[in-house]
């Protein structure tokens, strides 16, 4: 086993969970008003490791949206099915060093990567327009849905309507994104922009849960083979890149301070849901809704910077 004492790994995990518990910083999302209903004290924890231990505690079994989580999804199935250069004369590597949504492109005026809106909206894109361009919008996105799905090891997701149509009519900044990419020549020739908007609304709100975005993390975290099918579903090279860029870009405007403090791959969302690799051992996931002024779940963060002061994860740390 790739963590030998994996009961006693399991109760300081716990430990750290019921300390990060009495965080009540931040606030829910408010922008539609299926977020700003969440329950702010929902709290879980997941972890799966690549020869598929599981621990899971809280909140683990509700489902929320994935939201930016399934950035560094859609991301990974664009490089699996394009390669890398083809995503890449689209899309920029670097950290913006702006929030997630701000309306800027990078000097090439492309989007700077693909763990922001913009990035991830191209990205769409792609996968619409390039990746078998003869399925409908809605053969696509049970395309996309399915390799959500076999990341998770065969798990159903859902997909919240409520959220899809909200997040279509709270959008103006998505659309004006959007245009602005438009505006630059960013998409590739043929690309319908609603169906490019509707596909990343459908993306933000596919649902699942704790548990269920675990195995996805241990998937990364096993170089693209599902540690509980062993089926290989991304190339190593794609889910390198991937790693690369969450371990940059994928904290929004505090993934620098991230990769400082916890050095780790991860991606958040504007559910509260926070996507953690731990590249060779686990995938973990945390979830709660209550968030910090850049977008990132306190207790999420809290969890990451607490995990890697009690063992050595963090990617400097000398093993
Ligand atoms: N649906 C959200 C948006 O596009 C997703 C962003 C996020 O999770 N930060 O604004």
């Amino acid at each position: 086993f790739i963590i030998p004492e994996f009961q006693g790994f399991a109760k300081d995990i716990e430990e750290i969970y019921w300390k990060c518990k009495s965080n009540t910083n931040g606030k829910v999302a408010n922008y539609i008003p299926q977020l700003a209903r969440m329950n702010p004290n929902y709290w879980g924890v997941s972890i799966c490791t690549i020869d598929g231990q599981r621990f899971s505690i809280g909140d683990v079994n509700v489902p929320f949206t994935l939201q930016s989580c399934s950035k560094p999804l859609t991301y990974a199935i664009a490089l699996d099915q394009l390669g890398e250069d083809l995503v890449h004369q689209y899309v920029g590597q670097e950290p913006s060093g702006r929030n997630f949504n701000e309306l800027i492109l990078d000097h090439n005026k492309k989007p700077h990567n693909p763990m922001i809106n913009a990035g991830a909206i191209l990205v769409c894109a792609l996968l619409k327009t390039l990746v078998k361009p003869e399925m409908t919008l809605a053969e696509k996105f049970d395309f996309t849905m399915n390799y959500f799905e076999r990341l998770a090891g065969g798990e159903d997701l859902g997909f919240n309507n409520a959220v899809f149509l909200s997040e279509r009519e709270a959008a103006d900044r998505n659309y004006a994104l959007g245009f602005y990419m438009r505006e630059h020549k960013c998409y590739p020739e043929k690309t319908s922009f609603r169906e490019c908007m509707d596909f990343y609304f459908q993306c933000c709100s596919m649902e699942t849960n704790c548990d269920v975005v675990s195995v996805m993390g241990a998937t990364l975290a096993n170089g693209g083979i599902c540690p509980l099918t062993e089926e290989k579903v991304l190339n190593p090279e794609s889910v390198r890149d991937v790693l690369s860029l969450m371990h940059s870009c994928g904290m929004y405007d505090y993934s620098g301070q991230f990769a400082f403090k916890v050095g780790l791959p991860a991606k958040s969302g504007v559910c509260g849901g926070l996507l953690v690799v731990i590249p060779n051992v686990m995938g973990i996931c945390t979830w709660s809704p209550s968030l910090d002024a850049l977008g990132n779940s306190c207790r999420g963060v809290q969890f990451c910077e607490e995990l890697v002061e009690k063992f050595n994860f963090h990617r400097y740390d000398n093993l």
